[in-house]
């Protein structure tokens, strides 16, 4: 049984196996959700991303993408680093790139199943500096959710702020879930 949890905090304090950064593709370091990462999780995230540059990702991770590094002295076990897309507006253009932020949610739980977490705590995807709309980023991570074909028993949504948390609620409402 897959469970989905709707909660407000930081991710950086969560007690799962496994927990998903908003990163950039560089790997390198960003603000937001992915510097709170580094720096509650110290130099040792950054130097296994620098190495996955060197060699499995020379050219960085593609939108949609996500891997995955050790979480240093983070209470997690790994940190999946996904690369969403950045919010074009609205038009056809949010129809493609909305295809690559459900990929970057899905493939972020497949990862964390393939790494045999039961347990992976998830941010708002895109939903910041990348300017995706709050409810719609919702809908996405949420179908993705129930969707993914393998995954932790337990994927929780982290959201830090009060907006973010009752726009994924509504979400899962509108959507008949029970979280
Ligand atoms: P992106 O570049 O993908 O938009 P951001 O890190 O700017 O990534 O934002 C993604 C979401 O993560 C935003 O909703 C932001 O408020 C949220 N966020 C920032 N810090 C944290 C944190 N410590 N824990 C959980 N979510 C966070």
């Amino acid at each position: 049984m897959r469970r989905i949890e709707i909660v407000l905090g930081d991710i950086t304090r969560e007690r799962v196996d496994a927990i998903v950064n908003a990163a950039n593709s560089s790997l390198l370091g960003g603000g937001g959700v992915d510097g709170a990462i580094h720096r509650a999780g110290g130099p040792a995230i950054l130097e296994e991303c620098r190495r996955l540059r060197a060699t499995s990702h020379p050219n960085g991770v593609h939108t949609g993408e996500a891997v995955a590094t050790r979480a240093g002295r983070l209470p997690a076990r790994w940190v999946i680093h996904a690369v969403g897309p950045v919010w074009p507006g609205p038009g056809p253009e949010a129809d493609e790139r909305r295809k690559l932020l459900a990929n970057a949610y899905r493939n972020s739980i497949d990862l964390a199943a393939e790494l045999g977490a039961t347990s992976v705590a998830m941010p708002a995807i895109s939903a910041g500096i990348y300017g995706w709309p709050a409810d719609d980023t919702a809908v996405v991570a949420l179908d993705a959710a129930t969707e993914a074909e393998r995954a932790p028993a337990l994927v929780r949504f982290v959201l830090f702020s009060a907006r973010m948390h009752d726009e994924f609620h509504e979400a899962a409402d509108r959507l008949g879930l029970d979280v």
